[in-house]
Formats: structure tokens, C-alpha cells, sequence
């Protein structure tokens, strides 16, 4: 893992610096300025951008005049280069496809004959607790890499199919691991409440239990995550567990975020005192609720992958979020079940098609407003001199084009935190 110390990327067709113009996360309009300089060049050092503007103008830099020779440079041939994606929500360990469920979903079966089949979450949770944590490791960090090959720079990292404290715990050790080998940026999560596991069936109470007193407990203290997630939704947990449950985590001082209305409708009031930084998924919300969360600074995060995998007919209706002033992010849900994408220009295809997202708010949800998600949009998410040294190549001419070209990776180059995703000059 190499930083170069003195990179400058210049001749960029369109670079979108995705500026700040407010002081929070974008909402309405402010979701589609996209701070475009044509002809633009940046310039990093130490892993951080220190100057962002015309090529010409760059080249007029005294420093650069100087320090020329020292600096790599990076001639981007007239292509977009863009903030590196932040993909706010990933299911990242897990041993193996679910080609079983794939195949009986195709040919009509429902998630219950699914589960009495051996499938379901549960075949996700045997591999995992049967995992060694140097496995488990290596898939987690095939994924890191295959994410920074689509332009993807920020992850947030779930466990959640171990449920119970040895293989949570061995899950995030698993990220930590594979974390320190990547150049990017992993933000780790406890999803203890992913469900009720086999062996609770019936005392989700003793469960929750375990989850608030037991494996927060050991998580903060292990400093092994940064948030704790819920599943609150229909046959996972109820909106009250969920609050006990962010209660807890609070106490242990992780940040809370959940996983709400994929199947079922919960108010979203009782959930937003506790000030998580994203409800996740969204597709069934009360109209009521939207003004209290575009007041909040709480972001709405979609991840259509789902919808698309699963084949349904509807996704989340993201025009009214936006018109009601609610920040809304795009990630991949990136899973073995309902979305095994990786791919962020894929999911901001969806949003566009499907959900009537311009290709600039697509971006923005994809970059800025995922930052925000992770409560690390003073570092991340756009270009700006002082930020990381987060970008990603794109062999387009246009911005639109990467919504466009569907299914086909048009990724050439990142760069995190200052280190090139692969060698230069091949
Ligand atoms: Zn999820």
C-alpha cells in the first residue's frame, strides 16, 4: 500500500468537486449542484487535497512551478473524476452465495419455503459461525477491493450474520483486519439486531437482552464498532425494541442507525429522538413523518439493489423525500440474500430509472450525502483543499454517463487517502 506523497491529476474533462454550499447534509436543490470545473486538475499531498481548480490555473502555482518534478502526475485525458463513492451500508461478511434462494425466488417461492428449504438468512448464519476469523477475513477483503475497482473509497461494514457474541465479536475483527490492508476508508458496525437467531425463536425479549447487556457491553468496550445497527422492521424488531436497543447502544457511546420499512410501515418519531444518522431502506413511510425527518439531520439511505434483486415492482419514493427536504443518500446494501451488488454506478442507475432521480442528485446521495450518513462529511465526500485525498477515474466524458452505461464498470482509477488503487502508468 503505497501513498504517493505528491500527486497531481490534471487535463479532467469535468471534475466534480461537489463543494459545500450548505452547512449541512443537501437537501432539495442543493442535491443537484455539483460544483463542476471543466478542464480542471487537483492537487494532493500527504493524502489530502490541498488545491482544487483549472488546469491552468494549477500550473500557474508557484509551488507547482518549483516542485514539478517531485509530484506524480496523473494526466486524466479529458475524463470526469469525481469524489470517491462513501457506500453507507454493506453486509460485507459472509461465506457464500445464495444461489439456492436465487434460483427458488426465481421460480416463485416465497421467503417462508425459502427458510424451510435451508435457505434464508439462516444459511448465512451457519457459514459464518462455522467461519475461522482468517476466512472470514479474506472475503471481506476481496470485497474492499472489488469496491475500490467501481469507484468506491468509504465503506460502512456490518456484521450481523454471526448472532451471537463470538462470531459478531469475530466478524468485526474480521473488517478490523481487513481494514488495515486497504487504503480506504471502513467504518465498522455492530448488527447484533440483523434478527432473532434460530436458537432465541419465540424469546426475542431474552434475545435483546443479550444483544443491550452482553454484546454492546463487550463491542464498546473492544472499541470494535463505530454504530449499532437494527433490523426494526416486520419479523425482526419492533419499534420498542429498537429504542431499547439505542438506548443501550448509547450508553456504551456507539452511534445508532437502523434498518426501517423495507417490509412494513413504523412511525419514525420514537426512532428519531435518539439522533441516529440514517434510517435505512424506506420503502414504506408514513407521509406524516417526512417533515419531522427533513428537520432532523438524520439522512433517509436507499438502497434499490434490493428492490431490484428481489424483483419487486416498487421502490422508495424518493421524489417525495426530496421535495419534502429530507437528505437522502444511495448505497448498495451489499448482501448474499437481496443485493449482491458492489457496484454504486449500478444502484445510482436504479435510483435514476426507477425512483426518478436526477443523474446529479444520484451522484451527490452517492458522495456527500453518504458521508453524512457515517458522520464523516468533514472528511469526506467531495473535493475540497483540506479534505482526503478521495477520488475516482471514470473513462467517460459526461458525469451522466455513469448512471448511463448500466451493468458495465466504467471505473479506471481510484485513489484513497492518497494511494492509487492500482499501479500508475499500467
Ligand atoms: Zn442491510
Amino acid at each position: 500500500m503505497r501513498r504517493i506523497s505528491k500527486l497531481l491529476l490534471v487535463n479532467i474533462g469535468q471534475l466534480l468537486t461537489l463543494r459545500s454550499t450548505t452547512n449541512g447534509p443537501r437537501r432539495g436543490a442543493s442535491l443537484s449542484e455539483l460544483g463542476i470545473i471543466q478542464d480542471a486538475a487537483v492537487l494532493c499531498l500527504g493524502g489530502k487535497i490541498v488545491s482544487v481548480g483549472t488546469t491552468k490555473d494549477a500550473l500557474r502555482d508557484p509551488w507547482l512551478k518549483k516542485n514539478r518534478k517531485k509530484v506524480v502526475e496523473i494526466d486524466c485525458g479529458g475524463r470526469v473524476v469525481l469524489p470517491g463513492f462513501v457506500d453507507s451500508h454493506t453486509h460485507p461478511v459472509f461465506t457464500h452465495p445464495r444461489l439456492v434462494d436465487f434460483e427458488k425466488r426465481i421460480s416463485g417461492a416465497n421467503y417462508e419455503e425459502i427458510a424451510e428449504a435451508g435457505g434464508g438468512i439462516r444459511s448465512s448464519i451457519d457459514g459464518v459461525r462455522k467461519a475461522s476469523r482468517a476466512a472470514l477475513t479474506q472475503k471481506v477483503s476481496a470485497v474492499l477491493a472489488d469496491l475500490a475497482r467501481h469507484g468506491t473509497t468509504t465503506v460502512e461494514a456490518k456484521s450481523g450474520y454471526g448472532l451471537n457474541l463470538e462470531s459478531e465479536l469475530k466478524s468485526l475483527e474480521a473488517i478490523r483486519a481487513a481494514a488495515r490492508e486497504w487504503p480506504g476508508t471502513v467504518v465498522p458496525t455492530f448488527l447484533g439486531a440483523h434478527m432473532v437467531p434460530p436458537e432465541y425463536r419465540g424469546r426475542s425479549q431474552e434475545y435483546v437482552g443479550l444483544v443491550c447487556n452482553e454484546m454492546m457491553p463487550a463491542i464498546a468496550k473492544g472499541k470494535i464498532a463505530q454504530f449499532a445497527d437494527v433490523f426494526c422492521d416486520r419479523g425482526a424488531f419492533s419499534a420498542e425494541e429498537t429504542g431499547q436497543m439505542f438506548a443501550a447502544a448509547q450508553k456504551h457511546h456507539l452511534a445508532v442507525r437502523a434498518h426501517v420499512g423495507q417490509l412494513s410501515e413504523t412511525r419514525l418519531g420514537p426512532l428519531l429522538r435518539y439522533q441516529p444518522a440514517s434510517l435505512d431502506h424506506m420503502d414504506h413511510v408514513n407521509d406524516a413523518d417526512l417533515p419531522v425527518l427533513a428537520r432532523s439531520n438524520t439522512v433517509a439511505t436507499f438502497v434499490p439493489g434490493a428492490n431490484y434483486f428481489l424483483g419487486l415492482a416498487r421502490y422508495p419514493n424518493a421524489r417525495r423525500f426530496i421535495e419534502s427536504g429530507v437528505a437522502v443518500a444511495l448505497a448498495t446494501d451489499y448482501n448474499p440474500g437481496s443485493s449482491p451488488t458492489l457496484s454504486v454506478p449500478m444502484v445510482m442507475s436504479l435510483a435514476c430509472t426507477h425512483m426518478k432521480m436526477s443523474p446529479a442528485e444520484a451522484i451527490a446521495a452517492a458522495t456527500i450525502n453518504g458521508a453524512w450518513a457515517l458522520r464523516l462529511a468533514d472528511r469526506k465526500g467531495n473535493l475540497e483543499p483540506g479534505k482526503d485525498a478521495d477520488l475516482a477515474v471514470f473513462d467517460v466524458s459526461d458525469y451522466r454517463e455513469i448512471p448511463y452505461w448500466f451493468g458495465a464498470n466504467r471505473c479506471i482509477l481510484t485513489i484513497m487517502n492518497g494511494v492509487p488503487s492500482r499501479p500508475l502508468g499500467s
